[in-house]
């Protein structure tokens, strides 16, 4: 897809963008940013052609591989969430699409992110590259292990769910930082907010939620 493509496309799908910001905002969303964000970033560009007219609806979307876009609602609650600590580096385990990294890039000063299987790591970077959001690491990887010589990190949001909470995660958040991450097998999952204070960890389980699982070891381009 050319730049002149997503401008066209941009131009049709701001009204329907809009239309997502404001359903939103009555469900909670009250960070102004996250919205004026969210009423940016082309999420349709981050699924197939043939679901592009579904990107604005607040629901998650297949995009194979088994693994889905995360629904918008979602998206912004971590985010939301995940600002409160005003964070300046973050770390991202669960890269997917590449959507909620661009809406971490337009808050966020640095976002490193993680995925394990290549073929949604390429595209992903694709599709970075053509909105511009130059504050982007990706990396072909297990975030069970998170990013070891980036650490530590202000904010970690984690956008698959593990059984328990990763220990090298909560080791690589930074005093003062906050991690955002769904715990639980498959089903309902909680969303939990894990803040490392001087005195330690505190967590708080803000809500139930749906993800898909976070799984170990990479899956590289030439075996899918
Ligand atoms: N934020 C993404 C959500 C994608 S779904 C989006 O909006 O598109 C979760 C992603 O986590 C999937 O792409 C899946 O492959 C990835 N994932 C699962 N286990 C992982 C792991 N251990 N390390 C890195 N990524 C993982």
């Amino acid at each position: 897809m050319s730049l002149s493509d997503i401008r066209g496309i941009g131009m049709t799908s701001q009204r329907t963008r809009d239309r997502l910001v404001k359903r939103l905002a009555e469900r909670g969303i009250d960070d102004e940013r996250v919205l004026e964000v969210m009423g940016q970033v082309p999420r349709h560009i981050f699924v197939d052609e043939a679901l592009a007219h579904r990107a604005y609806e607040d629901s998650a979307l297949p995009v194979g591989h088994s693994q889905t876009i995360s629904q918008p609602f979602i998206v912004a609650l971590m985010t939301q969430l995940l600002l409160q600590k005003r964070p300046k580096k973050v770390l991202e385990v669960g890269t997917g699409t590449g959507y909620q990294t661009a809406v971490l890039a337009a808050l966020v000063e640095q976002v490193f992110t993680v995925e394990r299987i290549e073929a949604l790591l390429l595209k992903a970077r694709e599709r970075l590259g053509l909105l511009g959001a130059n504050n982007v690491r990706l990396r072909l990887g297990d975030g069970y292990v998170g990013w070891r010589n980036e650490a530590p990190f202000d904010g970690i949001l984690v956008t698959a769910a593990p059984p328990s909470v990763p220990e090298a995660l909560t080791e690589q958040l930074a005093v003062g930082g906050r991690m955002v991450l769904p715990v639980g097998g498959e089903g309902v999952q909680e969303l939990r907010i894990i803040d490392r204070t001087v005195e330690g960890l505190v967590t708080e389980t803000v809500e139930y939620v749906r993800f898909v699982p976070l799984l170990k070891g990479v899956q590289p381009f030439e075996a899918t």
